[in-house]
């Protein structure tokens, strides 16, 4: 309770504090970020709404919280509409499976979650008053003609891939995120999330950084899936979530959609070198197939962040693949959970 009264400029009273306390739908908040976010607003004294199907979401994640009296826990869909009983803040719609793997195991449902999960978010933020923030993502620029990318370039997005449910599916949603706002004033906010990574990740989602590291735990074949000089830019969570929260304190900015990524960019070979180094694994590697519409490159144009928010990553790739190997090294995740401020 005492760490709810420490403001970043000293003591604040508890009327004010009170007074400051948010209610805030977190939907995947089960999720890899959506347990970050979860932790972070319940250390920031707020009242915590978690919904999540648990398809790629894990309650392992969210089971420190499960006890704090501003926690609450809802196995719910999002497909299915979530009209809450009580006054709602803030929303932050993070429901998606995000691991291609995972997303084209049912992609006509990745689609229903991107669009009718959107729809949704934006219907309770609308019956509330509330702010709302879509995780938008660097798909929407596909297999991107330009590097970096800035948020006015219209992508290169193949509708009929097996990458088109999601990206397509976040587009849709981004557009009905504009329509919401331009109709009814909903008040939105939109990151493009470039590839994330850190502790809390399931070692089991079959992504790039994943995958490295428990094959370089195990000393198993690194797998590349075609000659790894494709490139990608990985952003350490906390920093990302950094950025997420200062879009949804700004005032006064514009509507748009803002990218939210570290702009340092490296090849998919290396990554392996650095996963190998840190991990002093005896890995090899193992050239595999190369994935149908895996997009060459991938960095972003952060100028709008950096101006708009007055936020840059901070945190370089080396130190956290350090963090994210240790968090898997202690038991590939199962035993580390994230902590939060004791309940008053
Ligand atoms: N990748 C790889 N080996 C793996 C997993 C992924 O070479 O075991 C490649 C993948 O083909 C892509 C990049 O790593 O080029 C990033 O893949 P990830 O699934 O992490 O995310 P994406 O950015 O493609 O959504």
């Amino acid at each position: 309770m005492v760490s709810q009264l420490f403001g970043k400029g000293g003591i604040v009273s508890l009327a004010r504090a009170r007074q400051q306390k948010k209610t805030i739908v977190i939907t995947g908040g089960a999720g890899f970020l959506g347990s970050h976010l979860c932790q972070r607003k319940l250390n920031q004294g707020h009242r915590v709404v978690c919904l999540d199907n648990l398809q790629t979401g894990n309650l392992d994640n969210i089971a420190p919280f499960l006890a704090h009296r501003d926690f609450s826990f809802y196995e719910h869909d999002v497909i299915k509409p979530y009209p809450l009983p009580v006054a709602v803040d803030e929303i932050y719609n993070l429901a998606c499976a995000a691991s291609p793997p995972k997303y084209q195991a049912d992609p006509v449902h990745t689609m229903m979650t991107c669009v009718i999960g959107a729809l949704n978010a934006l219907d309770l933020a609308r019956e509330k008053g509330a702010r709302v923030f879509q995780a938008s993502t660097s798909e929407v620029y596909g297999d991107p003609k330009i590097s970096p990318q800035p948020e006015d370039y219209l992508g290169n997005v193949n509708t009929f891939g097996p990458r088109a449910c999601y990206d397509e599916g976040k587009r849709a949603a981004e557009t009905l995120f504009h329509d919401y706002h331009d109709r009814h004033g909903t008040d939105i906010r939109i990151a493009r999330i470039f590839n994330t990574y850190g502790p809390q990740m399931d070692p089991a989602d079959g992504r790039v950084v994943t995958n490295f590291i428990s094959q370089a735990l195990k000393d198993d074949p690194l797998t590349i899936y075609g000659t790894g000089d494709q490139t990608r830019s990985f952003c350490y969570v906390d920093d990302l979530l950094n950025g997420i929260e200062a879009l949804m304190a700004a005032e006064g900015i514009a509507p748009t959609p803002v990218n939210i990524g570290n702009p340092g960019e490296f090849t998919v070979l290396e990554l392996a070198e650095r996963v190998l180094r840190l991990t002093q694994s005896r890995s090899q590697l193992s050239f595999l197939e190369a994935t149908e519409d895996d997009p060459k490159q991938r960095k972003p144009d952060i100028g709008e962040a950096m101006s708009k928010l007055n936020w840059a990553p901070k945190v370089a790739l080396e130190d956290g693949l350090v963090r994210t190997i240790r968090y898997f090294q202690s038991g590939l995740g199962e035993s580390a959970p994230l902590e939060v401020a004791a309940r008053s």
